[in-house]
């Protein structure tokens, strides 16, 4: 798994010198991961490419030092975790519904050493009542269609931030569909990178989108309703 990702961060650019520390991290999750449901992917190599240096590829699209960056629906803490790794000065929020996967982030993240990461136990559309637009990003991945993943992220992140959503390349019918939500949430979208993920043979997409105006006060809405009719 080290040598896999040295070769990748090096490969987009990154700090290769981290690679132990997410290997670390890696192990953690892994070994966790034998009594409690936190990733399906469980082979060392594909853990590297598919979590780690996709996660790490955020990197290579905006500059996240000394910001204040909200993870939706981190899960077993991606992108949000090694994003803190490869950015030690990024003030990293692991925000999750799932109070289990939250304490093993708590846990897992004090004994790396990463002691400045607030992991929090909520869902994205409560946090919004006590953190709304306080955050200069947000970042999220496999969590929601792109109409409910903007109500949820868009109401944190402050004017002039950014919303970046982690997405598979073949998107394109579910980011028009949500073109009228970044609107109304106060969005603009701002771009679409494809980007490879290092000797994985795989690319993703990430959408990023400008926050140009505050979001007006009634979204987010309760997640029933945002379910039922996304914007
Ligand atoms: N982002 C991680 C990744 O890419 O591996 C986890 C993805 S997992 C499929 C989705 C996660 O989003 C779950 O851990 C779930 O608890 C969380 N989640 C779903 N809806 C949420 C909400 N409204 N607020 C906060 N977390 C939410």
């Amino acid at each position: 798994m080290l040598e896999i990702l040295r070769q990748g961060l090096a490969a987009q650019g990154l700090d290769a010198t981290k690679a132990e520390t997410l290997e670390a991290f890696a192990r953690a999750v892994l070994e966790k991961n034998k009594v409690m449901n936190l990733t399906a992917i469980t082979e060392d190599a594909d853990f590297a490419r598919l979590h780690l240096l996709d996660s790490a590829a955020l990197l290579t699209m905006a500059d996240f030092g000394g910001k204040r960056v909200v993870d939706v629906g981190t899960g077993a803490g991606f992108p949000g975790v090694p994003l803190r790794i490869l950015c030690p000065d990024a003030r990293v929020t692991l925000l999750d519904s799932t109070g289990k996967r939250i304490d093993f982030l708590r846990e897992t993240c004090d004994a790396l050493g990463l002691t400045d990461v607030d992991c929090v136990h909520e869902r994205a559309e409560a946090f919004a009542a006590q953190q709304r637009e306080r955050f200069d990003c947000a970042v999220s991945r496999a969590v929601a269609g792109m109409s409910v993943l903007c109500e949820l992220c868009l109401p944190l992140v402050k004017v002039g931030g950014q919303f970046l959503a982690m997405k598979s390349a073949r998107s394109d019918e579910e980011l028009e569909g949500a073109m009228d939500a970044i609107q109304t949430l106060g969005g603009r979208l701002a771009d679409v990178v494809d980007y490879p993920i290092p000797t994985a043979g795989v690319t993703h997409r990430v959408m990023i989108i400008d926050k140009v105006e505050r979001t007006p006060k009634q979204y987010p809405r309760q997640f029933g309703k945002i379910k039922k009719s996304p914007l």
